[in-house]
C-alpha cells in the first residue's frame, strides 16, 4: 500500500513538472503565448467589488488586460482556459513559512530531531515538497522566515524553483535568523555538550550588523530577528515573554538591513522584548500575541506590518493545567483580542500561518477562516494575502493583483470565497508566471 501510494506521487510529480514547463500556447507577434482566461466572478486582490465575466489575456509570464466578456475579442489563436462558472482571483502570498520545518510533531522527536538526526540533503529534498505544497494550494508567493538550522538552504530551493527544476511559489527568504544567546533552541542539554542552534546567535551591536551582513551578503531578501524566546505564565495569570535583542542591537541590525533597501521581521510575543522591537524599528511583528493600545498606536504610526499567525497557536497545546499548557491556553486567549484591536486600529495585517511550525499537510488557508471569525471580512482576508503583502515584498503591481502589467499568478475557485471562506482551502486552478501548475477546474 506504501509502495503504491509512493508511486503515485511519484507519477504524479513526473505528469505535473513538465505542464509547468510545457504549458504552449500558440504566440503573438512579439512572441509571447497568449492566453485567454474566461473568468466567472474576478475578484483582482485590490479592488472591494467583484467583477463578473470578465476576459483576461495573459501573454507569456504577464497579464496584458483585463475587461469584461461582452466588450473583450479573444485573440486568436490564443489558448483559452474556461473558468467562466469559477472565482478567479490573484495567486495569494503566505508572508510567514518554514519550508524546513515539517510540524514539530512531539511523538516525531518534535524540533531538535530536525537539527540532530537528519542530513542537510534530507530535509532539502523535504523542503522542496513544501515549497509545492504551497503552490498547489494557491500561494504563488512565500515569505521563508528562516530555515531553523538549515543555514543558507533556502537561497539554494529558491534558484531551484527559479531556474525550474523544481516547482514552487515566488519566494522571498530571509536565510539563518539573528537571536541572542539564550535566545533560541536547541537548548537543555547538558552545558558540555555543543549543540546546534536554529538561528544565528548574537551579542552586541557589532555582532548584530556582522550577522546582518553576511546574511544579506548570502542573499537574504529579508532579515528575521527573534525579539523573543521563552514565554510562561506568571502567579498574576499574565503572560511573560523573555526578551533577546537589546534595542541597540537590533537598531544595528535594521540601520544595515535598511541601508540594503531590505526589511526585518520581528517575531515577537509581547512585554519587553516587543516594545524593543517597536522602539528598534522593526517592519514587521509576527505573531504579535499581546498587543498593548501603546503598542497597536505605535505600530500605526511607524506604519508596522502585523503578521498574526493565528492558526499555529491552535497546534499541539500541551497538556491543560500543565505549566506549558497553562501558557499555550493564555498564547490562544490573548492573540484574538489583539487581533481585533489591531484590526480596528488600523493597523497592516498580512496573512501568514507559521507554516511548518504545523505539519505542511494542514490545509493553509484554514487562517482565513480564523481571520474572519474574529470580524475581518472575508475581502479584507482576501487583501491580506493579495495586494497588501504585495506592497510590504515591494511588489505593488507585480503580485497579488489580476491587472495588467502584473505577473500572470492567477488562481480559480468553485465557489465565491465572499460567500464560503472555506473554498480558500480547496483551490482548483493555480497558474504561475503565466504556466499552468494545476487544473481541476477549468471547462473543457
Ligand atoms: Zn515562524
Amino acid at each position: 500500500m506504501r509502495t503504491a501510494i509512493k508511486l503515485a506521487i511519484l507519477l504524479f510529480a513526473a505528469l505535473s513538472v513538465p505542464a509547468q514547463i510545457n504549458s504552449q500556447s500558440p504566440t503573438d507577434s512579439s512572441g509571447g503565448a497568449v492566453t485567454v482566461i474566461k473568468a466567472g466572478t474576478l475578484i483582482d486582490g485590490a479592488g472591494n467589488t467583484p467583477r463578473s465575466n470578465q476576459i483576461i489575456v495573459v501573454r507569456g509570464n504577464k497579464i496584458v488586460s483585463v475587461g469584461d466578456a461582452a466588450s473583450s475579442s479573444i485573440p486568436q489563436g490564443a489558448r483559452v482556459i474556461d473558468l467562466s462558472h469559477a472565482t478567479v482571483l490573484p495567486g495569494l502570498i503566505e508572508s510567514h513559512t518554514h519550508i524546513f520545518l515539517q510540524g514539530e510533531e512531539p511523538a516525531d522527536g518534535g524540533y531538535d530531531v530536525q537539527l540532530l538526526k537528519y542530513p542537510i540533503s534530507y530535509r532539502a529534498a523535504r523542503a522542496t515538497v513544501s515549497a509545492r505544497r504551497a503552490l498547489e494550494q494557491g500561494f504563488t508567493t512565500i515569505r521563508d522566515l528562516e530555515t531553523e538550522g538549515a543555514g543558507y538552504g533556502d537561497i539554494g530551493i529558491k534558484e531551484a524553483v527559479e531556474q525550474g527544476f523544481i516547482p514552487g511559489p515566488r519566494m522571498f527568504v530571509s536565510t539563518r535568523a539573528i537571536s541572542s544567546t539564550a535566545g533560541y533552541p536547541l537548548e537543555g542539554y547538558a552545558p558540555e555538550i555543543t549543540v546546534p542552534k536554529g538561528a544565528q546567535l548574537i551579542d552586541g551591536p557589532v555582532e548584530a550588523r556582522k550577522a546582518a551582513r553576511q546574511q544579506l551578503d548570502n542573499g537574504a531578501d529579508w532579515i528575521k530577528v527573534y525579539m523573543t524566546h521563552r514565554s510562561w505564565v506568571d502567579d498574576k495569570g499574565n503572560l511573560i515573554s523573555q526578551p533577546t535583542l537589546t534595542v541597540e542591537e537590533l537598531r544595528a541590525i535594521v540601520d544595515e538591513t535598511h541601508g540594503w533597501h531590505k526589511k526585518v521581521a520581528c517575531h515577537a510575543y509581547n512585554g519587553i522584548g516587543l516594545q524593543r522591537a517597536l522602539d528598534g524599528g522593526c517592519d514587521s511583528i509576527e505573531h504579535g500575541l499581546e498587543l498593548t493600545d501603546a503598542n497597536v498606536a505605535q505600530m500605526v504610526r511607524q506604519g508596522t506590518w502585523y503578521c498574526p499567525t493565528l492558526m499555529v497557536y491552535t497546534f499541539n497545546p500541551a497538556p491543560a493545567g500543565t505549566p506549558d499548557g497553562i501558557r499555550d491556553q493564555k498564547r490562544q486567549d490573548v492573540h484574538g483580542p489583539s487581533f481585533q484591536k489591531a484590526m480596528k486600529a488600523g493597523v497592516k495585517i498580512i496573512f501568514g500561518t507559521d507554516v511548518g511550525g504545523f505539519p505542511w499537510t494542514y490545509p493553509i488557508a484554514r487562517e482565513f477562516s480564523m481571520m474572519t471569525e474574529l470580524g475581518m471580512s472575508p475581502m479584507e482576508a482576501i487583501h491580506s494575502a493579495t495586494s497588501r503583502p504585495a506592497e510590504m515584498l515591494e511588489m505593488q503591481g507585480k503580485i497579488g493583483v489580476v491587472a495588467p502589467g502584473a505577473f500572470a499568478d492567477i488562481i480559480a475557485l468553485s465557489d465565491n470565497p465572499l460567500q464560503n471562506i472555506k473554498i480558500l482551502e480547496h483551490v482548483g486552478f493555480v497558474m504561475k508566471d503565466g504556466s499552468v501548475f494545476k487544473d481541476t477546474l477549468s471547462a473543457h
